[in-house]
């Protein structure tokens, strides 16, 4: 029988983990963590560990690990039919979730456009944008406009609207050119205003540059409400109603991608509900299949589509397809898992878990080097600095963030941080008193870290 040991020496032999530097294990005791179940809200190492999955599994998961109802619907539809392609084919479980999701979305939402994961579903959102001027007419309508250290995936056409430096600064070179406005980062915010005199005065810039520019503008793309990958930075939900605002002012289209946040994760199933507005387009993956398998949706209205709707010979038709889209396992999974979401009033249900993720990031606040704490819905996040009153973070380096982690690994919970950001994203279907473990196992961790020396 192979051991622990020689699956981990294996693993480091074969396989190259993503975002990780691989040197980081040689000689050391910190290796990969082998799940080998999961259940709930907990994943089980080789050995039997427990650990709550604090982030979701990489904001992915929401109803649980192997959850007995999407098991019985994934081997279900497998028996009947695991793929097939959607080009002049169709299957039931792709139109049964085309149909869920409109009617969640509500009006003007009217077409589905399936893909594989969130890189991809921005990757249609911007083709899509820029081909819908090109056939009315306006080719010239070809930059897209995104926030300083945005994330909108890996794939060379979302790290070119993307803005984080790890991710990007190598491939300047091969991206294709973006507009950049700054950021609403409330905690160091770009106008130097507390949130008490916030007037969304950022926004300004962006009004600015869309009143320069629009005549080349294709899109505007957003993170809503939170700028997940550059450390759960949020920004209040008005930020966007006046950024739709603008966007209409300007005839310029709006593409909300709700990628990590759609499905509940903010408290409403749509990040935009908060805002009150609807975008052209809308991007959504992660959390669609319950975090299960890959799957994502790019969404739009009659406004865009109708711009390629035409005969044949007229060339606008919308030439993007990947091998997987609308896979039926993928779907199928997804429209049982928008049944549960209804059955079990799961959004309605996170209220009472808010409000207690609320009360135990309060603590927090008490810590010697926790420079803030922040929380939209069910994400929670504590951002550590080395000087509080300066705001003087972390240096890079010193991988302070990394240690909180391998410490709370230690004690039960999976805590995989951004840099000096430690942030909870657990499963929709946490309980209460989990919420309460999961929490304090970050502040002991990030108490015995940062003040032990
Ligand atoms: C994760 C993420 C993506 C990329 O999704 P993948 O499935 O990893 O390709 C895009 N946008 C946002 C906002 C994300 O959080």
């Amino acid at each position: 029988m192979t051991t622990k040991q020689e699956w981990i020496e294996k693993d480091l032999k074969y396989v190259w983990h993503p975002d990780t530097q691989m040197k980081q294990y040689e000689g050391s005791d910190f290796k990969p963590t082998l799940i080998e179940r999961g259940e709930g809200i907990y994943l089980y190492d080789l050995d039997g560990n427990k650990y709550i999955d604090g982030v979701s599994s990489w904001w992915v998961n929401t109803l649980g690990h192997s959850n007995p109802e999407l098991n019985k619907i994934l081997t279900q539809q497998a028996q009947k039919i695991e793929h097939v392609l959607l080009a002049d084919f169709t299957h039931i479980p792709a139109i049964e979730l085309a149909e869920r999701l409109i009617k969640l979305a509500g009006e003007p939402f009217s077409k589905v456009f399936y893909s594989d994961d969130g890189s991809t579903a921005v990757e249609v959102a911007l083709k899509m944008a820029y081909q819908y001027w090109y056939q009315k007419g306006k080719p010239e309508k070809k930059y897209f406009v995104s926030m300083t250290d945005s994330y909108h995936g890996d794939t060379l056409g979302s790290v070119s609207v993307g803005g984080i430096d790890i991710y990007k600064k190598i491939f300047n070179p091969l991206v294709f050119e973006t507009l950049k406005v700054c950021a609403p980062y409330c905690y160091r915010c770009p106008k130097n205003k507390q949130c008490t005199d916030c007037a969304i005065d950022c926004i300004k810039e962006v009004e600015e540059l869309f009143e320069q520019k629009h005549g080349e503008i294709a899109a505007m793309i957003v993170e809503p409400l939170v700028q997940g990958a550059a450390g759960m930075r949020m920004y209040p939900a008005e930020y966007l109603t006046k950024l739709r605002a603008l966007c209409d002012k300007y005839d310029i289209l709006l593409i909300d991608d709700e990628v990590a946040m759609a499905f509940g994760r903010t408290g409403k199933y749509f990040a935009f509900e908060h805002a009150g507005i609807k975008p052209d387009i809308f991007c959504v993956a992660k959390g669609i299949t319950a975090g299960y398998i890959p799957l994502a949706a790019t969404i739009t209205t009659d406004k865009i589509y109708n711009a390629f709707y035409d005969d044949f010979s007229a060339l606008k038709t919308f030439y993007h397809g990947h091998s997987f889209t609308g896979n039926p396992v993928a779907c199928a999974v997804a429209v049982e898992n928008l049944k549960i979401l209804e059955r079990d009033n799961i959004i309605e249900s996170l209220q009472p878990k808010i409000k207690k993720l609320e009360h135990c990031l309060e603590k927090f606040k008490e810590l010697k080097h926790v420079g803030d704490v922040r929380q939209t819905g069910m994400i929670g996040a504590v951002e550590m600095v080395k000087n509080k009153a300066a705001k003087e973070p972390y240096d890079f380096a010193e991988r302070t963030g990394h240690k909180v982690f391998k410490e709370a690994l230690k004690n039960g919970a999976i805590l995989r941080p951004i840099g000096n950001v430690i942030y909870f994203m657990p499963p929709l279907i946490i309980n209460e008193q989990e919420i309460e473990n999961l929490t304090k196992i970050a502040y002991n961790a990030i108490k015995t870290v940062t003040e032990m020396n």
